[in-house]
């Protein structure tokens, strides 16, 4: 009787680790079955010669998966090796994704060489050939979404920068927000001062925000229609915020993806002051329509407005123009004016570098009282000269963005 030993090599087996020769016919196949080849035709092969042929003539009778070849047509025969007391080994390779293919070859292949007179033991060994499987379309693995990704439908950012704190930065980014919203578009206010959030209290939003059961976060709606999200809403303002590196990234990138901003016009961001790593961490991933500088007139502050542009044309952040705080302050009862800070710093500066001056908004210690209210003076006083000077400073920069 004849014995068949049959294996079965599944995509992630190792050859190599097979000690009884099988894997080296598996590994030169051509040359093996050309070595059987040249065996079987020689003159004096006597048995062995005539049994391997036999082999060969066999293989031709069985179908190839597919249907439309015998094994031997299909190329899939890779070694034939015949042994002097007639056991036989057999390497084939076929296309199979099923590793059941390659088993139904196996035993096919082992019955039918069973039958071939003068065999002993038969052992077959079927490679499912998974990289000449007919491929479906490539999908290129998808990369992750960009941080603009996760914000489709917000038309422009602006980031309000500036080079030092207490310049105004953060009244800035209040009421220019509101002014663009007063003119009919469509804001939002993130603010990114996360080491010192304030736009909960300047922009006198109450409520605290809405979680999404997915994990998204409601911005809170101001009055005068600004959609605002602080860190102030999440963390004790009182509390120090010790975020760096990657944790610092991962947090800023939920700030701008995670919260459902909707459809805006206008995305304004209120930077932290100086060039640190948080506006650094999103003006590299937040595509910015351009950065707005903050400064006051006097030259020390100037000096920083400076450094904090220079940055931004090095990371290619176009710089829209400077903000002039602070500028003159007049009496409200003799109408004398001061220039407190010095005159015409910011215009110098604006043609030093280069860029258009936006706005200048006059000193008013009502500005003082509305921040810390929640009542910025774009809705609380809007014919006021600081008033009138925001919606200046929003329709100048509407207009410099088209
Ligand atoms: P920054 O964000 O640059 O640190 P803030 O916006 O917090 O600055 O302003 C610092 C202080 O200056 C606040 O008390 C604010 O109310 C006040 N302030 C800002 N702009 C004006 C202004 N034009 N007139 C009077 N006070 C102002």
């Amino acid at each position: 009787m004849f014995t068949a030993v049959a294996r079965v090599f599944d995509s992630d087996t190792d050859c190599d680790s097979d000690s009884d020769g099988e894997a080296d016919m598996g590994m030169d196949p051509i040359v093996n079955a050309l070595h059987s080849l040249a065996a079987a035709f020689e003159p004096d092969g006597g048995l062995m010669a005539l049994t391997q042929q036999a082999i060969l003539e066999k293989l031709h009778e069985i179908q190839a998966p597919g249907g439309r070849m015998n094994l031997v047509e299909a190329g899939a025969v890779r070694g034939i090796d015949v042994e002097d007391d007639g056991s036989v080994k057999v390497v084939l390779a076929v296309e199979a994704t099923d590793p059941t293919v390659a088993s139904e070859v196996r035993k096919a292949v082992e019955a039918s060489l069973a039958q071939v007179e003068g065999v002993g033991t038969v052992e077959v060994t079927v490679h499912p050939l998974l990289a000449t499987v007919q491929p479906g379309p490539t999908h290129a693995p998808e990369p992750p979404p960009t941080w603009a990704d996760k914000i489709p439908g917000v038309k422009q950012v602006i980031a309000v920068a500036s080079g030092k704190g207490g310049v105004g930065k953060s009244t800035v980014s209040a009421n220019l927000a509101l002014a663009l919203a007063a003119t009919g578009h469509d804001v939002g206010l993130l603010d990114g001062d996360i080491y010192g959030p304030s736009q909960q209290m300047m922009m006198g939003t109450q409520a605290e925000p809405m979680g999404d059961p997915d994990g998204r976060i409601h911005p809170v709606e101001s009055p005068g229609g600004v959609k605002v999200m602080s860190f102030g809403f999440l963390v004790d303002p009182d509390q120090p915020v010790i975020w760096r590196g990657p944790m610092l990234q991962k947090a800023l990138e939920q700030f701008v993806g995670d919260v459902i901003w909707g459809d805006l016009d206008f995305l304004v961001i209120d930077l932290p002051p100086g060039t640190g790593d948080v506006a650094l961490t999103l003006c590299q991933n937040v595509p910015m329509a351009g950065v707005v500088i903050v400064t006051t007139p006097q030259d020390v502050a100037l000096i920083d407005a400076r450094k904090s542009l220079h940055m931004f044309k090095k990371l290619g952040v176009p710089v829209l123009g400077i903000v002039e705080n602070m500028t003159v302050y007049q009496c409200p009862e003799c109408g004398h004016v001061e220039h407190v800070f010095g005159s015409g710093g910011g215009q110098r500066t604006a043609e030093e570098l280069e860029v258009p001056l936006l706005g200048s908004i006059p000193l008013d210690p009502a500005i003082v009282v509305g921040g810390d209210t929640g009542k910025p003076v774009v809705i609380d006083r809007p014919e006021s000269p600081a008033g009138k000077a925001f919606t200046e400073l929003a329709k100048n920069l509407a207009e410099s963005l088209g």
